[in-house]
């Protein structure tokens, strides 16, 4: 395939039919199918989370973040082998000034369908409405408390009231989902469950519960913290919380829902058994790095193919990546491969 296959132009309409991409979606040696990006745009995070960068983000290299043009590429390409969904995160993406240039242009992709951010809400009521105007399908917020006290414990930030404000806004632009994310942790968090829960009777969102995983940087902390997904999974069904049947393009997490609640929960629980079969997600760190797993052994460099659009050879790396692709992680046994933290590549 040529260069000028891709050239993609300023096209009316994002959508590009199953047979234009049919034969030449990314997949892995495993039959599993790559049809959802995570976009890292900066690894640079202005929290502090315990257990991600307790002692705040450390610059040990220059940085050398992809450009907006060089977004427009990478998201060319995907869409063209088979990405429908592009999630933006970081580090902290809000920290780029450019972002609301980044969600439109990712949305404006032929192909792409939906376009998602991970935010720990850094200025979320002022800019979220730009953000939605840009075209942002989705809304991920990471909330590890809703005590103020703790909040700031777990991020070293007393921004709960403003993220919180932020958020009631979000839900009021009318976004086609919105999701907190939440990493329960045994010493600081997991008292909250029920807080959580009751949150939920009246919250139009899906809560997730994420299983802490560790890092290199983490060992410690998670061994001290880490709170089994299946155990919160036997709470909720105890509650009378109900699992979803899974589409066939969900993802890993297991959803709930329950009658007496507006809101919906899900469990991201990477310990589990199989949770890697349904693996669809591949990531790009900020430095046009392609990662094929979350725990992998480092990234791909793409850079120099990214500067210069050279998207049919970017293409056939990324495939070619992919073959080599593991059936699964290894976190069960303690591995997490080159990741020390998850600010380097967004989760
Ligand atoms: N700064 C953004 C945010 O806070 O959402 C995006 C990046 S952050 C790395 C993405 C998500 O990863 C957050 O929800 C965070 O709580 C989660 N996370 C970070 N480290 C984790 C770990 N060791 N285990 C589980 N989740 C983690």
């Amino acid at each position: 395939m040529k260069s000028s296959d891709y050239a993609l132009g300023e096209a009316s309409s994002n959508h590009i039919t199953n047979t234009q991409v049919s034969g030449n979606k990314f997949h892995d040696g495993f039959q599993r199918q790559f049809s959802y990006l995570r976009l890292s745009i900066t690894d640079v995070c202005n929290y502090r989370c315990n257990y991600c960068l307790p002692e705040g983000y450390q610059c040990d290299e220059q940085y050398d973040n992809l450009t907006l043009e060089e977004i427009q590429t990478l998201a060319q390409v995907f869409a063209q082998h088979g990405t429908r969904k592009i999630r933006i995160t970081g580090g902290e993406p809000v920290i780029r000034k450019d972002l609301t240039d980044i969600i439109r242009v990712v949305k404006s992709t032929p192909g792409i369908e939906d376009v998602a951010l991970t935010t720990n809400g850094y200025k979320l009521e002022d800019k979220v409405e730009s953000w939605f105007d840009a075209g942002l399908d989705g809304l991920n917020l990471s909330i590890d408390s809703l005590d103020p006290r703790v909040f700031q414990t777990i991020t070293g930030h007393n921004r709960l009231k403003d993220i919180l404000r932020g958020l009631d806004k979000a839900i009021c632009l009318g976004f086609k989902r919105i999701k907190v994310n939440a990493v329960l942790l045994k010493s600081y968090n997991l008292q909250e469950f029920d807080t959580f829960l009751h949150w939920l009777q009246h919250m139009p969102i899906s809560l997730r519960f994420i299983e802490l995983m560790q890092t290199g940087d983490n060992g410690d902390y998670f061994r001290q913290n880490h709170v089994s997904g299946e155990t919160i999974k036997q709470r909720l069904l105890a509650q009378g919380w109900q699992l979803k049947k899974k589409g066939p393009l969900a993802g890993p997490a297991q959803e709930f829902e329950h009658p007496d609640y507006l809101g919906s929960m899900g469990l991201i629980m990477p310990y589990s058994k199989d949770f890697c079969d349904s693996c669809n997600r591949l990531r790009i760190s900020s430095s046009g790095k392609l990662h094929t797993c979350l725990f992998g052994d480092g990234g791909y460099d793409l850079r120099s193919l990214i500067r210069n659009n050279h998207q049919a050879d970017i293409a056939h790396e990324i495939q070619q990546q992919l073959l080599d692709k593991k059936a699964s992680h290894y976190l069960q046994q303690g591995y997490s491969g080159s990741t020390r933290h998850l600010a380097m590549l967004g989760g």
